[in-house]
């Protein structure tokens, strides 16, 4: 079998690919025409050689596009599953950095990587993040950025031939309608298929499906209680209806029953409906303590970005709702020319340090989480590329596209480098969070007592929270 194991040394870490997704068909209920649609690919990419003779080949992509929770991921995995074909999937937000040419050379990374395991599948989940209308409105920042990624996908899906096809690209978003039409054109993602809501028979199936390892007191009454709660559930997602079926199964265990009943399954119900309300995507328990954690981040994150204000993109508002691997706080995009100065990315390495400096401050080195790990990873990026791609350090005046492209004493260069600005940024970032010690304290608190706060009220705290003067850092 293929070694896909050792993708893990690769550049492109934020691929995840899997040899066997082990999904099927059979997973995805409710909606068979879409089964029997992507059935037919299936069936062009196990025999690929026997469709080519007759003239029929497989579509180089696939867009599937539908509410969130519809069962796109799913899919996508089925048909890899089906196909029996290695799977890569990435994030649109994956490609949306803030520095120019990183976007372009992560979806040439994944292409990449997928041809070297041809035939296979790539999947990208939220392609609008990268594939939005080019010249639109810049919602969410990173236009130039977004547009050279984008351009990547075009060239990439342009590049091999319908014949030799080997590498089937999935794509899944919930707005179709920002999509740049460019991608929809002949020979890209030109089979669309919509993933709707499921109708109530629909919705009885998916119940099914996720009824399977669980236990009810008769076949009869699982059938009875699932068409009671597909009658109820109009509008709801697959996603939406598994959860239904989990928490009814943590209720029936917590009452320490042996079957799941029509009381668990009504509570559950209300529970999620409870959740869909609010518009909560996320589980509204988080632990206390990661809370805790999420709360001094954000309120260190909001601090360096007083500090260091960004002008064309100054922050909105911050919150502890859900957990992300990067901080909560939004950003406002303001058009305009960007004169990105040497300082600038400096600070954005400062800035970026924030999560793991307070971290550590807050609860020790010894029990540091995955935000610290976030942070750092973020940090040494930024540096990276400052030190590569700018030309604007003692490194040199080139352009080198990545790290494995440097011969070996030129690695040990930028990695002194790289550890000089690591050192410097750490020191800095500690030195305005311990200036400013007493407004992250009151930021946190409002934070774990209302759970948001806005930019305002943050700008408020940072200027008449009284401050403790620290020594300066060198740079
Ligand atoms: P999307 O990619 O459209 O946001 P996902 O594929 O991530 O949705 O769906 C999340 C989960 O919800 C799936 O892993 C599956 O367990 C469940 N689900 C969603 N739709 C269906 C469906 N039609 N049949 C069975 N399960 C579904």
């Amino acid at each position: 079998s293929r070694a896909l194991g050792s993708l893990g040394q690769s550049r492109a870490k934020f691929i995840s690919a899997e040899e066997r997704t082990g999904v099927t068909f059979d997973d995805f209920a409710g909606q068979e025409y879409i089964k029997n649609e992507l059935q037919e690919i299936v069936r062009i990419l196990k025999n690929d050689e026997e469709f080519q003779d007759k003239g029929i080949y497989c579509p180089k992509g696939v867009l599937l596009h539908g509410p969130p929770g519809t069962g796109k991921t799913l899919l996508a995995k089925a048909i890899a599953g089906e196909a029996g074909l290695p799977f890569f999937a990435a994030n649109g937000t994956d490609f949306v950095e803030m520095f120019v040419g990183v976007a372009a050379s992560r979806v040439k990374d994944l292409f990449a990587n997928a041809r070297a395991f041809s035939p296979s599948i790539i999947f990208i989940d939220e392609i609008d993040a990268i594939g939005s209308k080019r010249g639109g409105p810049d919602i969410g920042g990173g236009g130039a950025e977004r547009e050279q990624g984008l351009l990547q996908i075009l060239t990439e899906m342009d590049g091999f031939k319908v014949s030799t096809a080997q590498v089937l690209v999935i794509g899944a978003t919930n707005r179709l309608d920002i999509l740049d039409p460019a991608l929809l054109r002949k020979g890209r993602f030109d089979k669309i298929i919509r993933v709707g809501l499921p109708s109530e028979d629909g919705r009885f199936a998916i119940l099914k499906v996720h009824a399977r390892n669980k236990f009810f007191h008769s076949e009869e009454e699982k059938e009875t209680l699932l068409k009671e709660i597909a009658e109820l559930t109009e509008d709801f997602t697959g996603a939406e209806l598994q959860n239904i079926l989990n928490e009814a199964g943590i209720l029936t265990a917590r009452k320490d029953l042996d079957y799941i009943g029509r009381d668990e399954l009504l509570e559950a119900l209300k529970r999620q409906k409870g959740t869909f309300e609010t518009g909560q995507e996320d589980s509204t328990e988080i632990p206390e303590e990661l809370k805790l954690r999420l709360a001094y981040r954000e309120a260190a994150v909001a601090v360096l970005a007083c500090f260091f204000p960004e002008p064309h993109r100054p922050f909105v508002e911050t919150d502890i709702n859900s957990i992300r691997s990067q901080p909560n706080m939004h950003y406002a995009e303001i058009s305009g020319q960007v004169f990105a100065r040497k300082s600038d990315y400096i600070n954005s390495i400062v800035r970026a340090c924030a999560p793991r400096v307070i971290e550590e401050e807050m609860f020790g080195i010894d029990n540091l989480c995955w935000i610290s790990a976030k942070a750092t990873l973020e940090a040494s990026k930024h540096a990276e590329f400052l030190i590569l791609q700018t030309g604007m350090t003692a490194f040199g005046k080139a352009y080198y596209k990545n790290y494995s492209d440097l011969v070996p004493n030129l690695a040990m260069k930028l990695e002194a480098l790289r550890d000089e600005y690591m050192r410097y940024a750490t020191e800095k970032c500690s030195s305005v969070l311990k200036e400013y010690h007493l407004a992250v304290e009151t930021i946190t608190d409002i934070l774990l007592e209302k759970g948001q706060i806005k930019a305002e009220e943050i700008w408020d705290i940072y200027k008449s929270a009284p401050r403790v003067a620290q020594p300066p850092v060198s740079p």
